[in-house]
C-alpha cells in the first residue's frame, strides 16, 4: 500500500507538484513519509487574549466576530478580522490575502499564530499564520513540522500533503526484532514515522527522534559487524604466524618502544597467530611511531616465510617509508624493494621478478602495487598507510592476493566512539602516547597587527639556516581558485616580504613530477620557504623545518590544523606553529585557541566534532564518513547503545535469518555504502 506511486489524484494536486517531488527523489507514499522535517516550531501552547504581550509570538484560538476586506489608496487589499476567545477581543490584519474573506465567516473557529503589535493603542496580530478550527490542527496550535523548502514546494504544502497521507504510516513494517525494541525501550517504527511529522507532544517527538537516530547507527553497526563476521568466517588464517617471538627485532630497534606501541604490537601479533586473518586499524598521532608497529608485523611474517606489501598514498611518503623500514631492518636478512610510478622500467622488471619469485620480502610503494604485473609469491600482509585515500583500489589489492592480513595505519584523529561506528568492521588499536622527549610545538595565534613582526622574526630564523612551510587558505571545492590564491600569495611574499630567501610554490594543479621535484629540493635544503595550498600533501619528514605558518586558519578543522602542525617538530630545533586568521568572530577565535591549549590530535578532534560536526572536521567526501541525518557522532551514549545492540544481534544470528526484513534493509544499505567503503 505505501509503495503506491504518488500521482495527482493520490496527492490531490497538479502535475507540476508531482514532477517536482520526483525531482526530489520522492515517488511513493513511503518516500514522502520518509521525507522528514528539518525543524519544528513548538506552538502547542495557546494564550488567551487577556495575556497577549506586545512583540511576542502567540498562538490564539478564538472565534471570528467579524471579517471584512478593504482596498487601500494604493490598491492593496487589507483584510481585518476581530477574534474573541471569552477573555477578550483582538484584531488581526493581513495584506493582499483577499481569499481570507472567502475562507472565514463570522462564528468560525480560527487559530492565529504570530507577533502581536500595538496599533493606535490596540493590540493587533500582524499578518499572522492562520488555520481553521474544528479539526486536527496541522499548521498552528501544535508542534509544527518545518520541511525543507524550494521555490516550488513550500513547507506548508508539504505539511498538508504529508498529513493527508499520514494514516499510511501504520503500514511501515517493523524490521527490528521485538525483543530489541523492548530491551531498548524504543518506539515502534510506524509510530516513529507518525510522530516525527505530527507529534502529539514533545515527549512523543523525542521518542520518535530517538528511534530514528538509533536505527541509523544500529544499521551501520550491523552492516559493519556482519561484514566482519563474514570476513572472519569465510577465511582461515592461511598466513598464520606460530612463532611470534619478537625478541631479536626489539633488541635491534634504535629506541625503546612506548607502552602504547608495545600494546599495539601485542594486539597485532595475537591477530597474526589466530584463526582468522587480521583486519586491524592502528590510529595514532603523527610521530607516534606507527611504522614500528607495522615493522613488527612485517618481521613476524618474514620469519614465517611470507611476503608483505606496504602501500602509501603518495610517492614521497612511499619513499620515506622505504627509507625508514630499510633502516629498521638493517640488521636483518629482509629484502626490501620500492616500486612507484617513477621507478625506471629496468628497475621495475627486477623488482617484479623478485616479488614473483619470493626473494623480495617487503615491497613498499604507491597504488602502483595494485597493477596487474605485480604478482606476489606468498603475500601474507598488506599494510596501508592512510587507507581512506585509497577506497576502491585497496579492495582490488585484497581481491587479487588471496586472504592476507590487513593492517591499516591512520593519523587522522577520530574520537573512539566515532571510529567504532565508521570502522566497525575492523579491530581498533590506538597509540595514544608520543615517544619521550618530543618537544612541544609552540603554537600562537598571531593578530594582524603583528604580521610584520612575525615576518621579521621568521626571516631571522631562516637566516640561521632553518626552513619553513606556509599554508594558504582553504578554498572550499575549488582547487583552481585555491591554486590561484596561493600563486598570488607566493608572488607577494617573494617580492615584498622574503626577497632575500629561496622560496617555492606547491599546489594541487601542478604536475606530480613537478611537485615531486619541489618536495625533493625542499627536503634537500635548497629551498627555504615552501608556500603550499592545503590540498598538497606535505607529509614529508624535513627535520630542519621548524616553522609552519597557516593563513586563514579558521577555515580548517582543528584535526586538520593539527596534522599541518605535525609537519614541524621532527628535528632537534624548537618548532613553531603560527596561525593567522581573518575571522573577527569570537567563537572562531575561541575555537582556534584550542590549538594553543591542546597538543593531542584526539583531544582536538573530539573538540571539533562537538563544535562543528564531522562534515566540517574531516570533509565528508574525502573521509568516507557517512552523512548522518538523525543521529549525531557526538552522541556517544547512543553509539555505544547501538553498538552493543548490534553485537547482541549479530552474535545470536549473524546471517539475520530470523529477521528477513532487517536483512534486506542491510542489503540496501550495503549498496549505498559501497560508494563510501569499497
Ligand atoms: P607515524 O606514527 O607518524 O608514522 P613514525 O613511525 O614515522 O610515526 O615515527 C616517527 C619518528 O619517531 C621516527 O623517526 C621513528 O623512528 C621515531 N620513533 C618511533 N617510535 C619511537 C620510540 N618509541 N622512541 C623514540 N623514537 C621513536
Ligand atoms: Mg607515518
Amino acid at each position: 500500500m505505501i509503495d503506491v506511486r504518488l500521482t495527482n489524484s493520490v496527492l490531490k494536486t497538479r502535475d507540476i507538484y508531482v514532477q517536482e517531488l520526483r525531482k526530489m527523489g520522492i515517488h511513493t507514499i513511503r518516500e514522502l513519509l520518509l521525507f522528514f522535517p528539518r525543524d519544528y516550531k513548538d506552538e502547542a501552547e495557546f494564550t488567551g487574549v487577556n495575556n497577549l504581550q506586545e512583540n511576542e509570538v502567540h498562538v490564539l484560538r478564538g472565534e471570528i466576530k467579524s471579517i471584512f476586506t478593504n482596498r487601500s489608496k494604493t490598491g492593496k487589499s487589507i483584510t481585518r478580522a476581530v477574534v474573541g476567545d471569552g477573555t477578550g477581543e483582538v484584531s488581526a490584519v493581513w495584506f493582499n490575502q483577499p481569499h481570507l474573506k472567502l475562507m472565514f465567516f463570522k462564528g468560525n473557529e480560527i487559530i492565529l499564530t504570530g507577533k502581536v503589535k500595538y496599533e493606535q493603542g490596540r493590540r493587533v496580530f500582524m499578518s499572522p499564520k492562520y488555520e481553521k478550527g474544528g479539526k486536527t490542527l496541522i499548521h498552528t496550535g501544535r508542534i509544527v513540522p518545518v520541511y525543507p523548502e524550494n521555490e516550488f514546494i513550500s513547507s506548508k504544502w508539504l505539511r498538508d500533503k504529508i498529513f493527508s497521507l499520514l494514516k499510511y504510516s501504520k503500514y511501515f513494517e517493523e524490521y527490528l526484532p521485538q525483543s530489541l525494541i523492548q530491551d531498548e525501550g524504543i518506539m515502534a517504527i510506524n509510530d516513529a514515522i507518525y510522530h516525527i511529522h505530527f507529534a502529539q507532544d514533545l515527549e512523543h517527538l523525542n521518542k520518535a527522534k530517538e528511534r530514528l537516530a538509533f536505527d541509523e547507527i544500529l544499521l551501520l553497526q550491523v552492516l559493519a559487524l556482519r561484514r566482519k563476521f563474514i570476513f572472519r568466517n569465510s577465511s582461515n588464517n592461511e598466513f598464520k604466524v606460530s612463532n611470534n617471538t619478537l625478541y631479536e627485532f626489539l633488541e635491534a630497534l634504535p629506541f625503546k618502544l612506548t607502552k602504547a606501541q608495545i600494546r599495539v604490537i601485542d594486539e597485532i601479533s595475537f591477530d597474526l597467530s589466530s584463526e582468522h586473518p587480521m583486519m586491524r586499524l592502528v590510529q595514532g598521532d603523527v610521530g607516534s611511531g606507527k611504522t614500528a608497529t607495522a615493522a613488527a608485523a612485517i618481521y613476524l611474517l618474514k620469519k614465517a616465510g611470507f611476503q608483505s606489501a606496504l602501500m602509501a598514498p603518495t610517492e614521497i611518503l612511499a619513499r620515506q617509508h622505504y627509507k625508514s623500514l630499510f633502516n629498521l631492518f638493517s640488521h636483518f636478512d629482509i629484502n626490501i624493494a620500492l616500486l612507484t610510478g617513477s621507478t625506471a622500467k629496468s628497475d621495475k622488471d627486477i623488482v617484479l621478478r623478485q616479488v614473483a619469485s619470493g626473494t623480495c620480502d617487503l615491497i613498499v610503494g604507491t597504488h602502483s602495487l595494485i597493477e596487474d604485473d605485480v604478482v606476489f609469491n606468498k603475500l601474507g600482509l598488506i599494510v596501508i598507510d592512510e587507507q581512506h585515500r585509497f577506497g576502491v583500489k585497496q579492495r582490488e589489492l585484497l581481491k587479487k592476493s588471496g586472504k592476507p592480513h590487513v593492517l591499516n595505519l591512520s593519523a587522522t584523529p577520530i574520537p573512539r566512539t566515532m571510529a567504532l561506528t565508521i570502522y566497525g568492521d575492523q579491530d581498533l588499536s590506538i597509540i595514544d602516547e608520543l615517544p619521550p622527549g618530543r618537544q612541544e610545538i609552540i603554537t600562537r595565534i598571531v593578530p594582524e597587527n603583528k604580521r610584520n613582526d612575525a615576518y621579521f622574526w621568521i626571516s631571522e630564523n631562516i637566516s640561521k639556516g632553518r626552513q619553513m612551510f606556509i599554508i594558504c587558505p582553504l578554498v572550499e571545492d575549488s582547487d583552481v581558485i585555491e591554486a590561484k590564491a596561493a600563486t598570488a600569495e607566493f608572488e607577494r611574499l617573494k617580492k615584498d616580504v622574503f626577497p632575500m630567501h629561496r622560496i617555492a610554490l606547491l599546489h594541487g594543479r601542478m604536475k606530480s613530477s613537478e611537485k615531486d621535484e619541489i618536495m625533493k629540493s625542499f627536503a634537500a635544503g635548497s629551498i627555504d620557504i615552501l608556500v603550499s595550498t592545503s590540498v598538497v600533501e606535505v607529509g614529508i619528514d624535513v627535520p630542519n623545518a621548524n616553522i609552519i605558518l597557516i593563513e586563514g586558519a579558521e577555515r580548517f578543522g582543528l584535526a586538520q590544523l593539527h596534522q599541518f602542525r605535525g609537519r614541524v617538530g621532527r628535528g632537534e630545533h624548537q618548532s613553531y606553529c603560527f596561525l593567522f586568521s581573518d575571522t573577527n568572530s569570537a567563537a572562531g577565535l575561541e575555537r582556534l585557541k584550542n590549538m594553543v591549549k591542546y597538543s593531542s590530535g584526539f583531544d582536538l578532534a573530539e573538540m571539533d566534532l562537538k563544535l562543528r560536526g564531522p562534515g566540517e572536521v574531516y570533509g565528508l567526501r574525502q573521509s568516507g564518513i557517512p552523512d548522518l541525518k538523525m543521529a549525531s557522532f557526538n552522541d556517544s551514549k547512543l553509539m555505544y547503545r547501538a553498538r552493543s545492540a548490534a553485537e547482541l544481534l549479530i552474535n545470536k544470528d549473524p546471517e539475520l535469518e530470523e529477521f528477513p526484513l532487517l536483512s534486506s534493509k542491510i542489503a540496501q544499505l550495503e549498496v549505498i555504502n559501497r560508494e563510501y567503503y569499497s
